[in-house]
């Protein structure tokens, strides 16, 4: 359903990044991939998206340096002509109280989960407006609408791409271009999991204490929203049935921000 389109897709090497490629893939984009990782793991995503009949290649820019962001686009142009979805993913995340807020932690926070969006966007909308067609999918967060404590570099930054995200759509909204954000509640990804040794150190909890009191406190199904629930939400906003979609946030959190 996407053949001859592609897809650069930031941070791709993990969780849901990695998802949102290889069902983009399995609808037969093009792929760039994106992302640190062993090369091993890169290479078998790489054949993995090409058995689906699109091409496949990887950049390693670093999502913090705006030169190698331009390189990454650079290549997407020369190999592809070009990206027609653009999925904004890569992100970190750091919790600490803001006054004691790692000054490098901020930057980069702020570097790869907003600032990055905009160095990719810029470089990938005047091919998508020469086309007609493009989407630009920004993987914000449920704390792009709502806050937690000790967080504040992350809830800024999300809360940053979601006005972004809006002011971009109006921009585009005539072009055959839509920019959207899809808001996930907890996923079951490294990121999540990284957090939850320190947490049960943190509270004297157990394992499943972390998981249903503290990380699924807020989402009222008390499940961890899969990768695949999120790729198929960009599956959809890539299609053409989604077309009349700009400028929204959309929530997939169990239930989270409705509280
Ligand atoms: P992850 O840690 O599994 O994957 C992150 C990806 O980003 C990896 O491919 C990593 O290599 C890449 N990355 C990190 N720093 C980079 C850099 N400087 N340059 C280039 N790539 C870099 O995380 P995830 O949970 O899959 O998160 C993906 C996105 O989803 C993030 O923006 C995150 O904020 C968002 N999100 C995650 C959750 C969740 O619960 N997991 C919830 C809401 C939003």
């Amino acid at each position: 359903m996407l053949q001859g389109k592609t897809a650069l897709i930031t941070g791709s090497t993990s969780g849901i990044g990695q998802a949102i490629a290889e069902a983009l893939a399995a609808q037969g984009a093009n792929i760039v991939f994106n992302g640190f990782g062993e090369a091993d793991h890169i290479d078998a995503l790489l054949n993995t998206a090409r058995s689906h009949g699109g091409r496949a290649l990887h950049h390693p820019a670093d999502m913090r340096r705006p030169d190698e962001i331009a390189a990454m686009m650079d290549l997407a142009q020369a190999e592809f002509g070009g990206v027609d979805i653009l999925v904004n993913n890569a992100g970190i995340q750091h919790v600490a109280p803001v006054d004691e807020f790692p000054l490098d932690k901020w930057n980069d926070i702020i570097a790869i989960n907003l600032s990055s969006a905009f160095h990719t966007t810029r470089l990938a909308v005047p091919g998508m407006r020469q086309r007609g067609w493009g989407r630009i999918i920004n993987i914000a967060s449920a704390h792009a609408l709502v806050a937690s404590p000790f967080k504040s570099a992350y809830v800024a930054a999300k809360h940053g791409i979601a006005g972004f995200t809006k002011s971009c759509a109006l921009e585009l909204a005539q072009s055959g271009v839509t920019v959207n954000a899809i808001c996930p509640g907890y996923v079951r990804t490294p990121l999540v999991e990284r957090q939850i040794p320190d947490t049960m150190k943190a509270r004297n909890l157990t394992r499943e204490q972390v998981e249903r009191d503290v990380l699924l406190a807020a989402q009222p199904t008390k499940r961890f929203v899969t990768v695949e629930e999120i790729a198929a939400m960009v599956g959809y906003l890539a299609s053409d049935a989604a077309r009349s979609v700009t400028g929204a946030l959309m929530s997939v959190d169990g239930g989270w921000t409705a509280q």
